[in-house]
């Protein structure tokens, strides 16, 4: 479908405010959602037409916020500046209608925490995804939305615990071919907080649980894991330095998610090898960046242009 015109958001609808190719349509809000006092023209402006991908960046937090929100954000707009995305921006879980995602080829959950969104915002959500579009979590989004059983296994993990601090440690590259680890060494000595995953299903909410593996999860494609012999995991088995994947990613219920749990440092950002993961994470789950684990087929690579990759799927 196309989305049609320049838009805005106002208090009750958001109203097309030019004209280009295919005219323009007006886009009405679901009448359950109050008016939107929070949202200004600066997020989900306009539709780039010329944009390699759509991105549509969710930070809201319902429980701890990061401080390295801002920072990954502006990491994530600095990759769209260079790499041709039209990066749009909000904490306001009421952009998670029909009209609003479809503006959309990719949704950003920017270390989310907590209970985010409303039944009728996850049901949006649950469609876009459905309709072949793409879901990227960071770091805490698997500390996120403990209830809804279908984000369980979106994302393939909920969070379990971290050790204290942000230790040194190594993560392996398993995946050597994927695109989102081309820019990532074998071995990569780095700090960050390190989380402990428990299972996707009846979680403990805001962490807990039994330690858990998501490789177990139905469809996840493990890209990046911990090297559990280089640092003190709290993981219930210290002594043991068992498979622990810590970034991965799946096709979910016609769409595709990519989840890393990297990244709870401002400090991240600035990194070379998180910035192009992060980059090809999105591109990915976008749907323009062909990977064989849990992307578009590579019989794709040559449609640049989202539009057409989306019509190739509708087909
Ligand atoms: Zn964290």
């Amino acid at each position: 479908m196309s989305p049609g015109g320049r838009w805005r958001l106002e208090r009750d609808e958001a109203v097309c405010l030019g004209q280009r190719r295919g005219g323009c349509r007006k886009v009405t809000r679901d009448p359950e959602i109050p008016a939107l006092p929070g949202v200004t023209t600066t997020s989900a402006v306009a539709d780039n037409d010329s944009a390699k991908l759509r991105a549509l960046v969710f930070s809201k937090t319902a429980a701890f916020r990061h401080d390295a929100i801002p920072t990954a954000l502006a990491a994530i707009q600095a990759l769209g500046t260079e790499k041709n995305w039209q990066v749009d921006s909000t904490e306001d879980g009421a952009f998670f209608t029909d009209a609003i995602l479809s503006h959309y080829d990719v949704v950003i959950f920017n270390s989310t925490t907590g209970d985010v969104l409303t039944d009728t915002q996850q049901a949006a959500f649950e469609r876009f995804i459905r309709s072949g579009k793409g879901y990227m979590g960071i770091h805490s989004a698997a500390d996120t939305e403990y209830g809804w059983a279908w984000y369980g296994q979106l994302v393939g993990a909920y969070f379990r615990n971290h050790p204290a601090g942000t230790p040194t440690a190594t993560v392996l590259r398993e995946d050597k071919t994927d695109p989102s680890t081309q820019g990532i060494p074998d071995s990569w000595s780095r700090t960050d907080e390190w989380y402990n995953y428990q299972s996707p299903v009846n979680p403990v909410v805001n962490g807990g649980g039994t330690d858990y593996n998501p490789r177990n999860t139905d469809g996840v494609h493990v890209l990046l894991k911990m090297d559990e012999s280089t640092y003190a995991e709290d993981d219930g088995s210290d002594g043991t330095d068992d498979d622990h994947p810590i970034s991965w990613c799946k096709k979910y219920d016609g769409g595709r998610s990519f989840y890393t749990g990297l990244g709870h440092t401002q400090a991240s950002y600035a990194e070379a090898g998180i910035r192009s993961h992060i980059a090809a994470g999105i591109e990915i789950a976008a749907g323009v960046l062909p990977s064989a684990a849990c992307g578009v087929a590579a019989a794709n690579a040559g449609m640049a242009d989202s539009r057409l990759v989306r019509v190739s799927r509708r087909a």
